[in-house]
């Protein structure tokens, strides 16, 4: 279903123009407007999902299939020296826009870009408990 006040609805329907570089019948690759890097782009399902937990199991199969097809294409093309896959959910995970998308971020050796976290120096025992409350 789509959603009416939805940009990325709008966007992966077509009803706004954008800088497609993929389309098939249930996803659309675009351009992200705002790019880290040369080349940033969105894959965005067509059906409305706001975040991951939310995603249809068949789109969930398939969108890193189309990730990997896009990302062979850009390191062909683009002559990337690698490539991020990054995918926010929640505002607290930096989403801003409530459609599921996955950014492909190709990474150029001193692109200034960082994508990066400050590692934590966990106990033993604390990652023990982390891990139990995880799978039990
Ligand atoms: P996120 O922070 O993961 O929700 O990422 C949202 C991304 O969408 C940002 O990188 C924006 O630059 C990008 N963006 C927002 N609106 C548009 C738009 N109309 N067309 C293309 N990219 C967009
Ligand atoms: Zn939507």
């Amino acid at each position: 279903m789509k959603k009416e006040d939805c940009i990325f609805c709008r966007i992966a329907g077509g009803e706004i123009p954008s800088k497609t570089l993929y389309e098939d019948r249930d996803f659309r690759v675009i351009l992200d407007l705002g790019p880290a890097t040369r080349g940033h782009a969105l894959i965005l399902p067509k059906e409305h999902a706001e975040n991951l937990y939310d995603l249809p199991e068949e789109a969930a199969s398939k969108v890193l299939l189309l990730a990997q097809k896009m990302a062979r294409i850009m390191v062909e093309k683009l002559h990337c020296d690698g490539l991020n896959l990054v995918q926010n959910n929640g505002e607290a995970a930096g989403q801003t826009v409530h459609h599921f998308h996955l950014h492909l971020i190709p990474r150029y050796v001193d692109d200034g870009q960082a994508i990066n976290w400050k590692p934590g120096k966990p106990s033993q025992e604390e990652l023990d408990a982390t891990m139990k409350t995880i799978v039990e």
